[in-house]
């Protein structure tokens, strides 16, 4: 009742561990067949980085050309902008040819892991749908994949960039003006670490405001999830001032980081504009004495701007590099799951089936409620083409029997033979190919009529689909629509009502033609109209199939050969309708009398 707790689904920060780092390596793999490509990017990226190094360069031999540089390797300053505007050329093609490149790199390999997340996805047991949130598993493949597309696209890009600028730069100023390269190395590296240290700082800070909101966000949350609770015993003062304790604990910390951060802020900057200061200072006085010529330290300046800008940039690029690691693995995490086709015997049964079910002694838990046995040692048989139902209360175990057969999940202990064989020796996709289903509520997905009910079978052809939407009593509804079968449905297309929809779900049963049937009974009930119709169409679908009825409403089930009766995981009495009511102090007796009343208190 107390709702979930949602500080316990706060995700922890990202942690990179060396196995992070194998599984981020390991999706490498999926660069592979466009590494031609990717290395073509990589050339690009290199030229373009190179051609802009190339700028300080030049521009600084304008200058020196402009003040009169008697140099001999000092041309005209017009041949210079020349060279100057070649050089901004082609750096405009590289970059654009590198943007290029990468794109179609990361947009094609962000395809083929989308479709492979999905694909695997798609063969993993139920088991795992029921520890996982769908929200969760769509923004694997939207965000996380996303994330990695940036790292490909732009982080990793922009990583080399920043190195080979690094590099090259620092080589280039050595080269061209050592003693001034020297002062500087010796100004900057200190100012580094101090940097780095304070920044570290900073962030421990500033990640315990985080944590002291996402608290805040606790109390909220919580008490949003249960506002019933929360008014029902008055206690919106209470919770207004937990609120406020954590709140005010909040700001306390934020500013406490802020300041911190603005000390930090400032130093920086007097620090790096003071070093700027102290090197041009230094270089002032060396071209003063004609060691240095003014071009050479416009473009030394230059290389300052860009080493430093490098360098600021780097951590940045780290931390994304993280993100993404983190990224990759919990994408791998999806694609390491054991999947229902890998449980599986490769050489399973394909003989045909009859449809013959025996439950022996069956015992199952969920996975996830592992204190809960929900079934207690069934035991039911249901001969080919026999029809029987499954009553009881709600959660007494009716559905969980049904999925067993579907093998969603496996047994714990127990049989279960399909025409005399375990069920888990069949090959799974034969299994479920003779296996249809109606479910309780029908999902339909969007597209038009003619496709929701070739679900049931993908290659069936226009006359298929008609003759099964016949037998289902829906051809006639269908074809009230100006566009037939081809009526859209969904969110985007014509909302059909629930007996419509019902009488869709059988036509699609139809056309899969299975040997058993497991009919999940709708609990609401329809008109009487559409009951009718929906009752009709069951009751050709289930001609001559094995079925099984998930019974919700007892007066639907007359005229089955057995009714079982559960309670808690187990069958407490079998028979014939009218022999059940017999039965003295029945069970079932006592369900269809409950049941009479409701409907007389609805009617
Ligand atoms: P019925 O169909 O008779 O209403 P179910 O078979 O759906 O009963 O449920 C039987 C019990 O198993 C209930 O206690 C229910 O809460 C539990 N249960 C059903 N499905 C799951 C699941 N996917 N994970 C964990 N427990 C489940």
């Amino acid at each position: 009742m107390f709702g979930r707790r949602s500080g316990e689904e706060r995700k922890p920060r990202e942690k990179v561990t060396k196995e992070g780092w194998k599984t981020a390596k390991g999706m490498l793999r999926y660069l592979r067949p466009y590494r031609a490509m990717y290395i073509l990017g990589m050339v690009f990226l290199g030229l373009s980085t190179a051609t802009s190094l190339l700028f300080p360069y030049i521009l600084g031999q304008m200058i020196n050309s402009a003040t009169g540089s008697k140099d001999w390797w000092v041309p005209q300053i017009d041949q210079i902008a020349l060279l100057l505007g070649a050089v901004v050329m082609g750096q405009m093609i590289f970059s654009f040819l590198r943007v290029y490149t990468f794109s179609r790199v990361s947009q094609s390999t962000m395809a083929d892991i989308r479709r492979d997340v999905y694909r695997q996805l798609l063969s993993l047991p139920i088991v795992f749908f029921d520890r996982r949130r769908v929200g969760e598993l769509t923004s694997r493949i939207t965000t996380d994949v996303q994330q990695l597309q940036e790292i490909l696209m732009i982080t990793i890009a922009e990583f080399f960039r920043q190195i080979i600028t690094l590099v090259g730069g620092i080589t280039f100023i050595m080269i061209q003006t050592p003693r001034l390269s020297l002062f500087m190395l010796m100004v900057f590296p200190p100012l580094v670490i101090v940097a780095v240290v304070f920044g570290r700082f900073i962030r421990k800070q500033s990640k315990r405001t985080q944590d002291d909101l996402a608290e805040a966000n606790v109390v909220l949350e919580e008490s949003l999830h249960n506002i019933s609770i929360v008014k029902s015993f008055v206690n919106e003062l209470f919770e207004l001032g937990r609120y406020r304790t954590t709140l005010s604990r909040v700001v306390k910390n934020a500013i406490k980081t802020d300041t911190y951060r603005g000390i930090f802020i400032s130093f920086m900057v007097f620090a790096i504009f003071g070093s700027f200061v102290l090197v041009i200072w230094y270089g002032g006085r060396m071209v003063q004495a004609k060691d240095l010529e003014v071009g050479d330290l416009f473009t030394f300046i230059l290389f300052m701007a860009f080493i430093g800008g490098s360098l600021g940039g780097l951590p940045d690029v780290y931390s994304q590099i993280l993100k993404a690691v983190g990224a990759t693995e919990r994408l791998r995490e999806i694609l390491g799951e054991k999947r229902e086709v890998d449980l599986e015997k490769r050489d399973g049964a394909v003989s045909p089936i009859a449809g013959h079910v025996e439950y022996k002694e069956v015992r199952f838990t969920y996975e996830t409620r592992p204190e809960i046995e929900v079934l207690k040692g069934i035991n039911l048989e249901i001969k080919a083409g026999e029809k029987i139902a499954l009553a009881g209360s709600s959660g007494a175990g009716k559905s969980t029997i049904a999925q067993l057969l579907m093998r969603f999940y496996d047994l714990n202990q127990g049989q279960l033979l399909i025409d005399g064989l375990p069920s888990k020796d069949y090959a799974l996709q034969h299994l479920r190919d003779h296996i249809g289903i109606v479910p309780q509520e029908v999902i339909l997905f969007g597209g038009t009529i003619r496709e929701n009910i070739a679900y049931g079978k993908l290659d069936a052809t226009n006359e298929e689909v008609r003759e099964a939407a016949r037998k289902a009593n829906a051809l006639e509804f269908i074809e009230s629509f100006p566009e037939g079968l081809e009526t859209i449905v969904g969110e985007r297309g014509v909302k059909l009502s629930g007996g419509q929809r019902q009488r869709i779900a059988i036509a699609r049963a139809i056309l899969k033609d299975p040997a058993i049937l497991i009919l999940d009974e709708a609990t609401s009930s329809l008109d009487a109209e559409s009951e009718k119709l929906v009752q009709e169409a069951l009751d050709i679908l289930m001609q001559n199939r094995t079925t099984m009825i998930i019974a919700h409403r007892l007066a639907t089930i007359r005229n089955v050969d057995r009714i079982y009766v559960l309670d808690e995981g187990q069958i407490v009495e079998s028979g014939k309708h009218e022999e059940l009511l017999q039965l003295p102090d029945g069970y079932y007796a006592r369900l269809v009398s409950l049941q009479m009343q409701v409907s007389s208190l609805d009617a």
